[in-house]
């Protein structure tokens, strides 16, 4: 099958444009690849002809395969001998000057039906394309680095690009073998914008003292699935280009507090601890290998107290059947004897508020995040407040830990980490449902492909209950007084009727 674009330009020879190339040459087209250093477009040609070479010597192409691959690609000697090309795509620096005005010179060589695209990632598809005397047939196309193997790209269409363009950038997407999602001209568009929660509410909890880089990092991967933590995510990523990206969508939303990104992120980026790449980020790296923390030990409890629950923990049930599995002595009574071990599992709330509130002892008061069944989870997370006892804390690590499952003790927080991180999640994505930045279905296809999350923000929201991720965030306001965890209308609605999150309104 002939690709939809037979002959394409790609302007601009880094890493992106690189990636661009080898997939719509192994796709078919033909591909000009045009830099403003020459020897950025031989580097780029030479180097795909290595790669083809090396993937004919493991078996996995066709020597013909490769030949043609390379038969492919042309480097036009001026922009002018971009002509002929129905579709240019441009990936060269990030600055609207220059892209302004390499597509205002493009407009005058290329043919009227042609279409132009942008590999931007954070500038406005819109802005991009004022002054152009074809806006309609003006789109972003933004992929993702390293493009050959981050199978989705974001066609994102500005306040004039038109259907057919859009449409067209589609099917040719399918023929490279990458999944399309479409955008709204928005900050940050879907990825990056729906990105936003993971890594800024993880260092809101370090800020705030609750747990260190490696404790949050833990838990969202043992307890929620994720591949990396938020701190390791950061680290691979590198601090020079993600804490850009946090400060350019917060000030492109004019301050939108669920946004706001951290000092954490800009001391380290000052400090040169950038990630991996530095060879130091939030974790040392020897050799490639990140070093971790070793996990605080297990105390020994000789004399195992009995336990009490609040009668308004979350999971209750399953609370009191775990407790009974891991042989604790459970106190039936309504209220704590003097010597129980207090258990509450709030939503959202801290468990100083719910000591008090519930009347409890907070110096035998003890939290357990039971968002997520326990069953479901490689890691118990306590959390304690400023009054628990140390004997009462070592009391609930050991019980806990007496089956083998790894245990984290953390500081008192309304919501823990994983409800914190979670809510956050979900409510962010919602609120991109809630603006129209796109369809529900491709926002969890663009975050399950884009981001690597074990699953899409909406499915999230639904396994683990909008009602609860409600009550998270209705508490989390209440003990933090803090906009940021203010519902998203979308999700509120859903959660008030028990619609799915994935149903779009009809
Ligand atoms: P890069 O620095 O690796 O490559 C840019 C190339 O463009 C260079 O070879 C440079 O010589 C060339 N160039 C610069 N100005 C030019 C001009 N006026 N005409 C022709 N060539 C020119 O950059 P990159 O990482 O490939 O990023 C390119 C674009 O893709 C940027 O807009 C960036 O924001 C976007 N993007 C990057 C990533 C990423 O992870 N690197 C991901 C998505 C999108």
């Amino acid at each position: 099958m002939k690709p939809f674009f037979q002959t394409i330009g790609v302007i601009g020879a880094g890493a992106m444009g690189r990636g661009i190339v080898q997939i719509a040459a192994q796709a078919g087209s033909q591909v000009k690849i045009f830099d403003r250093d020459a020897q950025a477009s031989a580097r780029a040609v030479d180097e795909l002809g290595q790669q083809w070479d090396k993937q004919v010597a493991k078996g996995r192409m066709e020597p013909a395969q490769a030949a043609a691959c390379k038969a492919r690609l042309t480097i036009p000697a001026a922009l002018s001998d971009l002509r002929d090309c129905q579709l240019v795509v441009e990936a060269v620096v990030e600055r609207l000057d220059i892209k302004k005005a390499l597509f205002a010179e493009l407009e005058g060589i290329v043919a009227a039906d042609a279409v132009l695209v942008s590999n931007t990632s954070s500038l406005s598809v819109t802005a991009i394309a004022a002054g152009l005397k074809h806006p309609e047939r003006f789109a972003g196309y933004h992929f993702f680095n390293p493009v050959p193997l981050m199978k989705v790209v974001e066609v994102i269409c500005g306040l004039k690009t038109g259907a057919a363009c859009a449409d067209a950038l589609t099917t040719y997407a399918r023929q490279i073998g990458h999944t399309p999602v479409r955008a709204q001209d928005t900050p940050g568009f879907i990825v990056n914008h729906a990105g936003r929660g993971y890594g800024t509410e993880a260092l809101r909890l370090v800020s705030e003292g609750v747990a260190d880089f490696a404790t949050v990092d833990r838990i969202l991967k043992d307890q929620v699935g994720f591949k990396l933590g938020p701190f390791e995510l950061m680290d691979l990523t590198a601090l020079d280009v993600s804490h850009p990206v946090m400060e350019s969508i917060y000030q492109q939303y004019y301050q939108e507090p669920r946004y706001r990104p951290s000092v954490i992120t800009a001391q380290r980026l000052a400090g040169g601890l950038l990630g991996r790449k530095t060879g130091e980020g939030f974790y040392k790296y020897s050799q490639g290998a990140a070093e971790w923390p070793a996990e605080p030990a297990v105390p020994t409890v000789k004399d195992m107290p009995p336990v009490w629950v609040s009668p308004r923990a979350t999971r209750r049930a399953e609370l009191l059947q775990l407790l009974k599995d891991l042989g604790a002595s459970i106190e039936t009574g309504q209220s704590p004897s003097m010597q129980a071990l207090t258990l509450v599992a709030p939503l959202g709330f801290d468990i100083t508020t719910v000591a008090v509130v519930e009347r409890l002892d907070p110096a035998r008061t003890v939290g357990i995040d039971m968002l997520i069944d326990d069953a479901a989870t490689k890691r118990r997370v306590l959390a304690t407040n400023p009054a628990t006892r140390a004997d009462m804390r070592d009391a609930a690590h050991a019980l806990f830990a007496r089956d083998g499952k790894a245990v984290s003790v953390i500081r008192d927080s309304g919501g823990f980490v994983t409800q914190r991180v979670v809510a956050t999640i979900v409510n962010i994505a919602s609120d991109m449902c809630q603006q129209g930045v796109c369809s529900p279905q491709d926002l969890e296809t663009a975050v399950t492909l884009g981001l690597g999350y074990p699953q899409g923000p909406l499915a999230m929201g639904n396994r683990y209950g909008p009602t609860n991720i409600l009550e998270v965030l209705f508490n989390m306001q209440t003990v933090y007084g803090d906009p940021r965890y203010r519902p998203s209308p979308w999700l509120r609605r859903r959660g008030a009727i028990g619609l799915s999150l994935m149903q779009e309104e009809s």
